[in-house]
C-alpha cells in the first residue's frame, strides 16, 4: 500500500510543490506548525532513518542539499531555518515514509517539546 507522501509523489494527493527533481520532492506541511513548513522527501521509499542503508548515503545527501536549495529560493538562509527528522513513536513519527521538516519564519524554541 502507497503512504502518503507516495500518493503525494504520485499526484494522487494535491499538494503545494516546492522543489522536486528525480530523486526528491519538496512539499508543504498540511499542518505548519510555523509560517514556513516543508516537507523534504525522497522519492525512493525508506520508511524512515531504521531503515537506512549503505546504498542510501547519496539520498540522503541529497535531501540536505534540497533543504540549502528551498533556504535560498525563499530567501531565510541568513535568517536560518530548523530539520527534524522524527523518527519512531517516541519522536512522533506519523508517516513511515523518511521525510525532513523544514521549519523557519518564526523564533523556534529550543529545546524542542
Ligand atoms: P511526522 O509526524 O511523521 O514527523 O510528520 C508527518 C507530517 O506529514 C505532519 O507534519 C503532517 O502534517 C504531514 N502530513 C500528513 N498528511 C499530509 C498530507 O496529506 N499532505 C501534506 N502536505 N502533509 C501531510
Amino acid at each position: 500500500m502507497k503512504t502518503i507522501f507516495e500518493k503525494i509523489i504520485d499526484r494522487e494527493i494535491p499538494s503545494t510543490i516546492e522543489y522536486e527533481d528525480e530523486s526528491v520532492i519538496a512539499f508543504r506541511d498540511v499542518t505548519p506548525q510555523a509560517p514556513i513548513h516543508i516537507l523534504i522527501v525522497p522519492k525512493k521509499r525508506i520508511s524512515s532513518i531504521n531503515e537506512c542503508k549503505a546504498e542510501d548515503v547519496a539520498i540522503l545527501g541529497e535531501l540536505l542539499l534540497t533543504a540549502k536549495k528551498l533556504a535560498k529560493k525563499l530567501k531565510i538562509d541568513d535568517n536560518g531555518y530548523r530539520l527534524v527528522v522524527n523518527t519512531g513513536k517516541d519522536a512522533g513519527q506519523t508517516v513511515f515514509h523518511l521525510h525532513i521538516h523544514f521549519l523557519a519564519g518564526r523564533d523556534l524554541n529550543w529545546p524542542p517539546g
